[in-house]
Order: C-alpha cells, then structure tokens, then sequence
C-alpha cells in the first residue's frame, strides 16, 4: 500500500491523467474512447458548478475513474468540489451471471458463491487515490432511485440492460438530472445487431419527452449525451414513480 501511495505521489502526471491511467487499467466494459467522452461531460458539468454526478452501474469502477478524472480536471481549472454517487448492488446484471455472455468467475465470493464486485470497485479506487471523489452507493438502483433527492450535474445509466432495470433506471433517474444538467446513456445501440433494445428505447424516449436535447458533439461508440432543456419541469421530476419496488408489487 505504501507502494502504491509513494507510486502516485513521485508520478509526473497531473490527477486527472493519472485517474485516466487507472482506468484504463481497470476491468470493466468502457472502451477508452467513450471514457474519455464521459470525463469530458463530467468535466463539463464540474465546471458548470454541479457538485454532484451520479453513477448507476459502478461494477469494478472502470467508468467511475473515468468520471472522476474529469472531476479532477475541472478543479485543477479552478472549478468548487464535487463528486461522483456510483450506485450498484454489485451483484451483477443478469449478463453477469453464471451461464451467460459477460460473466468472470473471478468475481464470485468463494464463501458465498455469489457476485461481489464491490471489493473490486474499493481497492480500485484506493489504488487511484480517488476515495475523495467517489462515493459507493450500494443496493438496488430503482430502490435507491426513488427516495433520492439530490439534483446530479450529470446522471450516467449503464447498470441493467435488460427491459425492466433500464426503464426502471430512465424513470428513476431521469427526473434526478438538474435542469441544464446532461443524462448519459452507455450501450445505445440504433441497429439491432449491435446489441440489445432497451438503452437504445430510453435514450429514444428521453429524446421524445422534449425534456431533453441531444449533445451530438459528445456522440461516441455506444455512448449518448443529452442536456436536460431549462424549465423542462415535468411532473416525473417531482414524484419518481414506477421505480418503487415496494409501493409498485
Ligand atoms: N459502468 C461499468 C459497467 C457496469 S455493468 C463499466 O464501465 O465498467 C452493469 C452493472 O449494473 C453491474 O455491476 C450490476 O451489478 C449493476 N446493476 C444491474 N442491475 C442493477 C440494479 N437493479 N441495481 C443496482 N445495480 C445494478
Ligand atoms: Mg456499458
């Protein structure tokens, strides 16, 4: 551990390159490309003074370093603190699992035999040095969702894929974007055999609610960036619903 803090300390680099580095070298599911598109909006949303962005997919915090190097950027240009939220169960989506497509065995608890990422997502950003900058949220996104009051600078989906977790996170956290605030949406996929339906369908929806315009510029890979319109006050943004597990079985 000493190591790794005198490591970071004698490093030439500035923050936020070093948060880039860690990032890259950290296990998770955002090419380097889009990563540095997403940094970029947290920049952005830093600089606009937002002091809060919040993360819903954290996983082994691949994205969440990527988020924070742009944090560090902005208050290295001066900009007031903020931080990152990264909200997961770490039990993993369902893609995760045993059986499918994006599943490690290296992160399934030997005594438990269940996924657990969080670990993974702690020590990564202990390496980074980056604990100030991010905060684990840790429990069921849609749950989460609907009791947080907080207005984020910038909300990022990419937890869930399937149908029900990504409507339940747009509907759980689109309303939690400021007003001048940008929702990201990662894995949009406009042709079907690129991936799945469901990013692609919220991302459509955020687009059609007139709540929100796109960010072309910021367009990369699977990445989508919208900027919540001023005065775009809808009724969802006062009372989040359909996102309540307990109020909704
Ligand atoms: N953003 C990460 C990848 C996220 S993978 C990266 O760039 O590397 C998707 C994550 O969403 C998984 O870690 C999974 O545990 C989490 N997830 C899926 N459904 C969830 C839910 N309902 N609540 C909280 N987290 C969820
Ligand atoms: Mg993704």
């Amino acid at each position: 551990m000493v190591d790794v803090d005198l490591a970071i300390a004698m490093s030439p680099l500035s923050r936020h390159q070093r948060l880039l580095e860690a990032a890259r070298a950290t296990k998770g599911f955002m090419p380097d490309d889009e990563g540095l598109a997403l940094a970029a909006i947290a920049e952005r949303a830093t600089l606009a003074g937002f002091s809060s962005i919040v993360e819903v997919g954290a996983y082994c915090g691949r994205s969440t370093l990527y988020l924070i190097s742009g944090i560090a950027r902005a208050l290295s240009l001066g900009a007031a603190p903020a931080v990152v939220f990264s909200v997961d169960h770490h039990r993993g989506s369902e893609e995760n699992q045993e059986g499918f497509e994006h599943h490690d065995d290296t992160l399934v608890n030997r005594e438990t035999g269940r996924m657990d990422t969080l670990p993974f997502w702690r020590r990564a950003m202990e390496a980074a040095a980056a604990e100030d900058l991010a905060v684990a949220v840790v429990g069921d996104s849609h749950t989460i969702a609907a009791r947080w009051n907080v207005a984020a600078g910038l909300v990022f989906i990419d937890g869930g894929h399937g149908e029900v977790p990504a409507w339940a996170d747009y509907q759980g956290w689109a309303p939690r974007v400021a007003d001048d605030g940008w929702l990201a949406i990662h894995d949009v996929f406009p042709d079907p055999t690129d991936g799945g339906r469901p990013p692609f369908e919220i991302y459509e929806r955020a687009l059609s609610s007139g709540e929100f315009e796109e960010e072309h510029s910021a367009q990369t890979g699977s990445l989508r960036v919208l900027r919540r319109l001023s005065g775009s006050d809808s009724a969802s943004r006062s009372s989040p619903q359909g996102s309540d597990p307990s109020t909704n079985s």
